[in-house]
């Protein structure tokens, strides 16, 4: 997408050659699904380069399966287990992040950008710089670095494509009419886990609790984020930077049976929704395929069987996260940017037991406030200052999480 705005690329044509790939986050959650994807239709796809944080073994048996060219671990301590791994495949190993940003930037016609958090803003721009087409599972690089990274992507005429479920919904949706004609986007969520919870019961959740979703299986960070609400926050500012919405026109609905994922209004009163089973293979599958569309290995849906399916406010006296994104999101200049840093402390903590459940937005809501009042919060214009201003929120947010985990337990 550029400019906020769907783009067809004409010259592109899935079934013309192989479709070189990258995976980021190859280890991951939304990784493994891509590799499933991948490895379902072995001549359509080349893999170029995989990626992973620390988890060099498991990477390693990835890049042999997937035949790919260029395998990079983050973590500079697992080079030696990588190389073992790799023994004798032939395929170059390198490790530390800067061997990541160059997994990102060797030649692909696509690239999945599946690295959890704001780790993933410089390899994710690399990919862009080189005019890839990147499918855009981490929307921490939109919350941290929105502006900067859909002008670079338009600068390269690199592609953007929403894995996010809700985003790609609204994608599909936006294509029954004309922009100019678009009302209104909404975003749906599943409520999370304890979206029935009382404010008295939310106080006593455990990490254990937080981490069971009742309908996606996804990595840890964004199962916390999606039970705080804060991943719809998330979600706020990522589709306010992919679809050139104002923050008014982008709503939230909570649809606990995660069926339909994103609708349109648009100005005639007509709403187009997305229906699609609660598995990340179908947009990532379309993101593959995009402009065209091909099989999916994920289960289909039968409405008849579900029947009913539900919508409603969200509660945000329960869920302020989603609150704090909206005011990041209004606020603008640096305010995301704070807030994901934030949040990313935040979650980290609570998942280390250091935190309470809802300590969790009191600290992100005192690190964006603190941020703003130190002066921090400008608009990154570089990535320099995307990566300094996010290091400065996750000082801040340690600084002042002792007084916060005291306050809001
Ligand atoms: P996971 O935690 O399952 O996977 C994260 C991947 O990123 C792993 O491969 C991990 O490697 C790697 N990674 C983590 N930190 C770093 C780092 N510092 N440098 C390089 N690589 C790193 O996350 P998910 O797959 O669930 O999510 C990935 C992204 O996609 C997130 O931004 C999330 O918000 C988004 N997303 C996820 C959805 C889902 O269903 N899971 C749905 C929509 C969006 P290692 O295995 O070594 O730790």
């Amino acid at each position: 997408m550029q400019a906020g705005m769907p783009l067809y690329r004409p010259d592109f044509s899935p079934t013309r050659a192989p479709r070189r790939v990258s995976i980021l986050g190859a280890t991951g959650s939304i990784g493994a699904s891509t590799v499933d994807l991948v490895r379902r239709e072995p001549a359509r796809y080349q893999v170029e380069a995989v990626t992973a944080n620390h988890n060099a073994a498991a990477l390693g048996a990835l890049a042999r399966a997937l035949g790919a060219r260029f395998a990079a671990v983050a973590d500079p301590t697992r080079y030696k287990e990588l190389k073992e791994a790799l023994a004798g495949s032939g395929i170059e190993a390198a490790a530390g992040p800067q061997a990541i940003v160059e997994a990102a930037g060797r030649p692909a016609d696509w690239v999945m950008a599946a690295i959890a958090g704001a780790s993933g803003l410089a390899p994710t721009l690399n990919a862009v710089a080189q005019g890839a087409t990147v499918a855009l599972a981490n929307k921490e690089c939109l919350v941290c670095a929105g502006s900067l990274f859909m002008r670079q992507a338009a600068a390269a005429k690199a592609t953007v494509l929403p894995v996010d479920s809700e985003h790609n919904a609204v994608f599909q949706a936006l294509a029954a009419g004309r922009r100019t004609d678009l009302r209104r986007l909404i975003l749906t969520a599943s409520g999370g886990p304890f979206r029935t919870f009382t404010r008295e019961a939310l106080r006593s959740v455990t990490p254990e609790q937080a981490l069971r979703h009742p309908n996606w299986s996804m990595g840890p960070k964004i199962t916390v984020d999606s039970a705080t609400l804060m991943n719809k926050g998330l979600e706020l500012i990522e589709a306010h930077h992919l679809f050139g919405a104002a923050p008014d026109q982008i709503e939230v609905l909570v649809h606990p049976q995660s069926i339909v994922h994103g609708l349109v209004e648009f100005c005639d009163g007509s709403m187009i929704a997305a229906f699609a089973a609660p598995d990340m293979r179908i947009p990532i599958g379309h993101c593959l395929a995009w402009p065209e569309r091909t099989e999916s290995p994920a289960p289909r849906l039968d409405l008849a069987a579900i029947a009913t399916l539900t919508f409603a406010a969200p509660d945000t006296e329960r869920f302020p996260a989603l609150a704090l994104a909206r005011q990041a999101l209004e606020m603008g200049q640096g305010a995301p940017t704070l807030l994901n840093a934030a949040n990313e402390v935040a979650v980290a903590e609570f998942l280390a037991g250091a935190l309470s459940f809802v300590a969790i937005p009191a600290l992100v809501e005192a690190t964006v406030e603190a941020g703003i009042r130190h002066g921090l919060a400008s608009e990154p214009a570089t990535l320099e200052d995307a990566l300094a201003l996010d290091h400065a929120g996750r000082a801040l947010a340690r600084e002042l999480l002792p007084e916060i985990a005291v306050k809001a337990s």
